[in-house]
């Protein structure tokens, strides 16, 4: 499979993105933007290690660089209950506070729940609620949940 190759486009993106955050491009980073670009679901440490390491970088450094672009706000970090931290793009035309998610607790997969109110501004006046940063739905994806059932 030619996936985890890095094309010319992608590693000029992913350049652009580091030049605006105040980050040096490296080809880990490089490499470590472009491998969450692809995936489809927030990804653990391990997972990303499993796609990056076949390409020369060793496990430390993957995490090194994944907590720089954490800290450079390029990538969000989310812990679903299990002390496993899971890194996904951080999309800046997603606003996470405007609407609740749903997050699969098995795989990270999140979905937007548009549907669901939150509460009004006067209900939150009255719980004391100044700001809400996020709202999370745990509970199993229809995936993982018929991965389980065929398992057993
Ligand atoms: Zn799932
Ligand atoms: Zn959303």
């Amino acid at each position: 499979m030619s996936k985890k190759k890095n094309s010319i486009d992608e590693v000029n993106e992913a350049r652009k993105l580091l030049r605006e955050s105040g980050l040096r491009s490296t080809p880990a980073r490089i490499s470590v933007i472009n491998a969450l670009k692809r995936s489809t679901k927030p990804q653990t440490h391990a997972e990303l290690a499993d796609q990056l390491v076949p390409l020369g970088f060793d496990k430390a450094t993957v995490f090194r660089n994944l907590t720089d672009l954490t800290e450079a706000e390029l990538v969000l970090r989310t812990e679903l209950g299990d002390h496993v931290w899971r890194f996904e793009l951080r999309d800046p035309s997603h606003d996470r506070s405007s609407h609740p998610h749903f997050v699969c607790t098995d795989c990270g997969t999140v979905s937007c729940i548009d549907e669901m109110a939150l509460p009004s501004p006067s209900l939150r006046r009255s719980l004391n609620i100044s700001r809400i940063s996020e709202v999370l739905v745990k509970g199993h994806c229809g995936t993982c949940d018929s991965a389980r059932a065929a398992s057993t």
